[in-house]
């Protein structure tokens, strides 16, 4: 007997028969003697569409209150699928994030998992339940709603798999596992069987959206066991995430990651002299705004430009911080904003011992006339700004130079 948390995203619940379809697979586990935790996302489409509802009253919606909200598409799933399995014969109970009390802090809509009180779900699994546990959703210390940030249900379902010691967490999704890059850009991208828990990391981080990125930290973290399979097939391993000395055969890149939701900020005319960096990005962390790759000339002339990425829904904010707070204060000539970037990034933890990886990647955009804005590379992957009208050729050139096709 084992003990298995199974993870269902939006698409393998958007509908009453899909629901059916997950409570079938469920039960084929449960009648195969094992302990199932079932965690559920809201119907597809469901987070969005608060989300938008909530803008039309309040256009910057109090987080306190949207959290309130948007964690309702979860209590609705939970149910449904608590009473799909007890119409097929299966003993189910459902549970909302603070009914078994995940703790969380209490940074509303990106809150993170403190503590998991694991004793009722323990009991009901052994009382022959099968626990059914609304994603993406926790509570702080003083009882609020929290939510865990876009795509939370997969940390939800590792960090119960962590807290119950299980034996398997499977994310079920609408891809059959983790691909070489999003197989909706290119068709030809190849399911991995395995990818190592650091390039699943940085996949993640870079953008691709098949797992969230904290959903790996802690399975890393805390050594679960994490596959990624498909809801709608019957058949197939999916990936399994494994540590690296697991994992004999290593190609040079594993896979391809892009992220159109980044904005380019530029500090242009800048003195060239100690501090500056500080001044300009000093203000910026205070107001809380993540920044992601960081450029600095050095000045010829005695002046410099100075460029650094943002989240786009936060340009409007860090712009103003900048032509406000910054921009006379160090003598800058003028500050820009650019949205209509992405980021595209190759991904290998055999790039460790191969030289002549981002000269490759240079070559390929190259021939094809795509003008790289900015490069960072760290020791598992190099990540090339371009203009966004350029991603998607961006990337299939890439995959394709790399050679990540179907054999
Ligand atoms: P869910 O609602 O089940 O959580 P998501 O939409 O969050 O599903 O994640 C699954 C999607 O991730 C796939 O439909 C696919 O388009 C996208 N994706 C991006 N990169 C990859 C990748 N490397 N491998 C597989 N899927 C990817
Ligand atoms: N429903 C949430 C979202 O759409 C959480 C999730 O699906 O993982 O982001
Ligand atoms: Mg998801």
């Amino acid at each position: 007997m084992a003990l298995i948390v199974q993870k269902y995203g939006g698409t393998s619940v958007a509908n009453p028969e899909r629901i059916r379809n997950v409570a079938r697979r469920v039960a084929r586990y449960k009648a195969l003697g094992h302990q199932v935790v079932v965690v559920v996302s809201a119907m597809s489409g469901e987070t969005n569409r608060l989300l938008a509802l909530a803008r039309e009253v309040m256009p910057d919606p109090d987080p306190r209150e949207l959290d309130t909200m948007v964690s309702t598409g979860e209590q609705v799933t939970i149910a449904l699928t608590a009473m799909a399995l007890m119409d097929m014969g299966v003993r189910a109970k459902s549970y909302t994030g603070a009914q078994v009390r995940i703790l969380t802090d209490d940074a509303f809509t990106k809150a993170r998992i403190l503590n998991i009180n694991e004793n009722n779900i323990r009991k009901d699994l052994d009382d022959g339940f099968v626990v059914v546990v609304a994603g993406f959703q926790g509570v702080d210390e003083h009882g609020n709603i929290t939510t865990l940030g876009r795509g939370g249900s997969d940390t939800t379902g590792v960090a119960l798999a962590a807290a119950l010691k299980a034996d398997e967490c499977q994310i079920y999704t609408d891809v059959d596992g983790v691909y070489t890059t999003d197989p909706r850009i290119v068709p030809e991208a190849r399911r991995l069987d395995t990818i190592t828990f650091e390039e699943m990391l940085e996949l993640a981080s870079q953008g691709s959206k098949v797992l969230q990125i904290r959903a790996v930290e802690f399975a890393g973290k805390y050594q679960v066991k994490l596959r990624v399979l498909s809801s709608f097939e019957e058949e197939g391993d999916g990936t399994l995430i494994t540590f690296e000395e697991e994992n004999m055969e290593q190609p040079i890149i594993s896979g391809i990651a892009f992220n159109r939701d980044e904005a380019k900020v530029t500090v242009l005319g800048v003195p060239d002299r100690p501090g500056i960096a500080y001044q300009i990005l000093g203000p910026i962390a205070d107001a809380n705004i993540d920044v992601d790759m960081i450029i600095q000339n050095t000045g010829a002339d005695g002046t410099t430009d100075f460029t650094f990425t943002v989240h786009k829904n936060e340009l409007g904010k860090a712009l103003a911080i900048l032509r406000d707070k910054v921009q006379n204060h160090i003598g800058a000539r003028e500050i820009t904003g650019d949205d209509k970037i992405a980021k595209v990034s190759v991904v290998g933890v055999g790039m460790r011992s191969h030289v002549g990886i981002a000269s490759e990647m240079f070559r390929t955009l190259a021939e094809e006339g795509i003008n790289i804005q900015m490069i960072s590379t760290s020791e598992i992957k190099i990540s090339v700004v371009v203009d966004e009208k350029y991603m998607e050729l961006a990337v299939r050139v890439l995959h394709k130079a790399f050679e990540l096709e179907q054999a």
